[in-house]
């Protein structure tokens, strides 16, 4: 005759722990590929875009119109900014505010955030 074991809370919970842990891995992988993927294969987004224009974004920084923008600077550009998330090197990529979009590395616009 065989015994069931008595429920181990400790036992249960390391379960748990296990499987939620999986569970998350697995839904987040095909998000980081997915960004990884589309980062060469975004769109470039367009000066002409009604969100890039009034957020006064140019594909080349050294374009921006200084008196409408004085809070840009010169040096600053996309690849300096904390919402850019192309990788170093890359001449466009992902950017939080233009979702869907990749922007210029040398581009700006007025959401510039430096890098911490
Ligand atoms: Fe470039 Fe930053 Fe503006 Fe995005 S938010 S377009 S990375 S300056």
């Amino acid at each position: 005759m065989s015994r069931i074991p008595p429920p181990n809370p400790a036992r249960r919970h390391f379960l748990f722990t296990l499987a939620t842990a999986s569970c998350v891995g697995i839904a987040a992988l095909p998000a980081s590929r997915a960004l990884a993927q589309n980062a060469g294969s975004l769109p470039h987004l367009s000066e002409e875009d009604p969100l890039a224009k009034s957020l006064g974004y140019k594909a080349n920084a050294s374009a921006v119109d200084k008196a409408k923008f004085p809070t840009f600077k010169p040096g600053q550009d996309c690849s300096l900014c904390r919402f850019y998330q192309g990788t170093a090197g890359q001449a466009f990529g992902p950017c939080q505010v233009f979702a869907g979009k990749a922007v210029s590395a040398k581009g700006w616009c007025v959401s510039y955030s430096q890098k911490t």
